[in-house]
């Protein structure tokens, strides 16, 4: 700390340099003395505030929301964890789908884990309010993040997944337990298309804003 503080005038270094020899504890004194003196001295010395770290991602805006709320799933999270909300309240047919490919997958190394997976209405209001923000306007936030009348996180049948190798053993693999990559822009973010398992998954929407359920 005190490094990167603006040198002092020698003699008071050279004044510390004789403390010195007089020994250890008076050293220690002087150079409390000698701090507390400076931030006396200067008041507006160079203590940086806190700063917010801009966000440089788009992972669904889920790490920096930890812990406001009830439906932010903890770090390290798997489909399997039944006392998070954000797990347990996914729709019983979706999460079944998630454990029976995580089981599977497990086989190849791979674990799945949960980012983000049911919300609150007021989670998800929380991250449209914070996306609009770090977006610049609604309409680009649009692309991100859903309001909590269209979110299919909201209702429970949605989930956001990582990390990448499960989500590439996802797109390889997930149509065959009807779980299916909806937007083209989210690679983590999967639902239940049960008639994948037959038929395939359906073609992916671009972004959100092409999704007809957004429309409202
Ligand atoms: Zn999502």
């Amino acid at each position: 700390m005190t490094h990167s503080r603006p040198a002092r005038p020698t003699t008071r270094r050279i004044r510390i340099r004789r403390i010195r020899v007089a020994g250890l504890v008076v050293v220690i004194a002087a150079i409390g003395a000698a701090l507390g003196h400076q931030s006396l001295a200067s008041p507006s010395s160079p203590v940086a505030p806190p700063i917010d770290v801009p966000r440089s991602e788009h992972r669904g805006l889920r790490n920096e929301h930890r812990g406001e709320s009830d439906s932010a799933v903890p770090d390290g999270a798997t489909v399997f964890d039944d006392r998070i909300p954000g797990v347990a309240n996914l729709d019983p047919d979706l999460l079944g789908a998630l454990r029976r490919a995580a089981t599977d997958a497990a086989d190849a190394g791979i674990e799945f884990l949960v980012n983000s997976g049911w919300r609150s209405a007021e989670y998800q209001e929380q991250l449209l309010r914070e996306a609009v923000s770090e977006y610049g306007s609604e309409a680009e936030a649009a692309r991100w993040v859903a309001t909590p009348d269209t979110s299919p996180h909201v209702s429970g049948d949605a989930v956001d997944l990582g990390p990448s190798d499960a989500t590439a053993w996802l797109s390889e693999h997930g149509a065959e337990y009807g779980l299916c990559q909806i937007y083209g822009n989210e690679p983590w973010h999967y639902e239940l298309r049960p008639e994948a398992i037959d038929h395939g998954c359906p073609p992916m929407y671009a972004d959100p804003t092409h999704d007809p359920r957004m429309q409202q």
